[in-house]
């Protein structure tokens, strides 16, 4: 039987990552990971039309973390994508109009007409200076009476309702931290994000994991959850009915991994509605959010993202947001950041925290609204730490 010298629950980025450097640096791992693929909810395949999709909804990599970039660029080259975010809403004359988000400059002038537009931009601008970022709640605070009736638009107009539907509640009962990740911003730069480096893996995501997990040191088991080989009730983690004393990263959800025994960590969860259409283009950008009707938050449409050229066929994604019950095939993707929430997350990684070989890493073992490139950067400092 071959030994291993560490254990990595999920092969996800914060997974595959840590897994990589450990390998590199001569130890055995072993990746356990439930689903039938490895790229956690990076994954990405093609479908019966042929169209590269995302299955777990759409992931565009950005990033100011050069030691991430340069990191990541070792297993793929990139397609340059510059990722833009219009919103979709009626145009009060039985029509629809579009404008870029984050709300900026341009969104501004489009939904009020150049005239309006100019004044309240001079407004914002004398107020807060060019090129700023401020979030809808700071906006709303501010005493001016022009610039207040502003951020109600564009409350009412991007934020209650599209927050509602992600959420289930309105922008000032979540994690002030998470509107915030969309501005509005003083500017004509119509990008979602401002990162130094941005775009796809020119081979997609799961190429690129492909690509990472390739080492000889690394075994990958699918189909293989953690939950059935590792057994955390004694005061020493066993794998497989055996004492394991290497380093165990867990990067899966807490609660689950206790079993769930002071009650399940909420999150959200979101159900995907692909479509294939017989038409070379479906919509405007890679995503257009639905921020004022509709059940669904936005629709992606994969081939802006990708660049991939088929002629004929197009598949988008709708997204819908709805409490995660932690029934079968349900995947948390959300964690519900507030006081409470946090409170019981604690109480999770103290059980955790009982052995010292455990490491929680990750999106859901730790309970945080984590991007792909933070999680990069986390493994890389764990992986670090582990050789140390
Ligand atoms: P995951 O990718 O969730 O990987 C964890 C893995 O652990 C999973 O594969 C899971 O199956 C496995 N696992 C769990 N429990 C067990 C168990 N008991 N046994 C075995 N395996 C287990 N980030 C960006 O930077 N840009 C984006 O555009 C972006 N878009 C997103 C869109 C959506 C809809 C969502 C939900 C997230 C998005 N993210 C984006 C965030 C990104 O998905 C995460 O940062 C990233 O996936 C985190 O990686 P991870 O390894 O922590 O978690
Ligand atoms: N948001 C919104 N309207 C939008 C876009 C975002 O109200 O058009 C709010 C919403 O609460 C959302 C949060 O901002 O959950 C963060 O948006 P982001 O696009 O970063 O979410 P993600 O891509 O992670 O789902």
């Amino acid at each position: 039987m071959i030994s291993y010298d560490a254990l990595i629950i999920g092969a996800g980025f914060a997974g595959a990552v840590t897994a990589r450097q450990l390998a590199e640096a001569g130890r055995r791992v072993l990746i356990l990971e439930r689903r039938s693929h490895f790229a956690g909810n990076a994954y990405d395949r093609l479908d019966e039309a042929g169209v590269l999709i995302h299955q777990y909804g759409p992931h565009i990599f950005h990033t100011n973390d050069k030691q991430v970039y340069d990191y990541l660029s070792r297993f793929t080259p990139w397609l340059d994508y510059a990722h833009e975010v219009v919103a979709n809403i009626p145009d009060g004359q039985g029509g629809r109009m579009e404008y870029p988000v984050p709300f900026n400059l341009i969104s501004l002038e489009t939904a009020l007409g150049p005239e309006e537009g100019a004044r309240l931009a001079n407004a914002l601008l004398a107020a807060y200076g060019p090129e700023r970022k401020v979030t809808i709640l700071e906006l709303r605070q501010n005493p001016d009476p022009d610039i207040s009736a502003l951020a109600d638009y564009v409350y009412e107009h991007v934020f209650v309702h599209y927050t509602m539907k992600q959420w289930g509640t309105t922008p000032e009962q979540i994690d002030p931290n998470t509107t915030a990740r969309v501005p509005v911003f003083l500017s004509r730069d119509c990008r979602y994000f401002q990162d130094a480096w941005q775009g796809m893996p020119l081979h997609g995501y799961t190429k690129l994991f492909e690509a990472m997990l390739d080492h000889p040191n690394i075994e990958v088991r699918l189909n293989a959850d953690a939950r059935d080989v590792l057994d955390l009730t004694g005061d020493r983690i066993l794998f497989e009915g055996e004492p394991f004393e290497g380093p165990v990263v867990y990067t899966g959800a807490v609660d689950e991994l206790f079993s769930c025994q002071y009650g399940r960590l909420p999150y959200r969860t979101l159900d995907f509605q692909f479509e294939t259409h017989p038409v070379d283009v479906w919509q405007s950008h890679g995503t257009v959010n639905y921020t004022v009707d509709e059940p669904y938050t936005r629709i992606t449409e994969f081939k802006h993202m990708t660049g991939q050229v088929l002629p004929g066929a197009t598949t988008i994604v709708k997204e819908y947001s709805r409490a995660y019950t932690g029934g079968e095939g349900e995947t948390p993707y959300y964690a519900i950041l507030n006081e409470e929430n946090n409170a019981l997350y604690a109480r999770y990684a103290a059980l955790a925290a009982r052995f010292p070989n455990l490491h929680l890493l990750g999106r859901l073992a730790e309970y945080k609204y984590y991007n792909m490139d933070a999680i990069a950067a986390r493994a890389l400092a764990l992986a670090d730490g582990l050789q140390k």
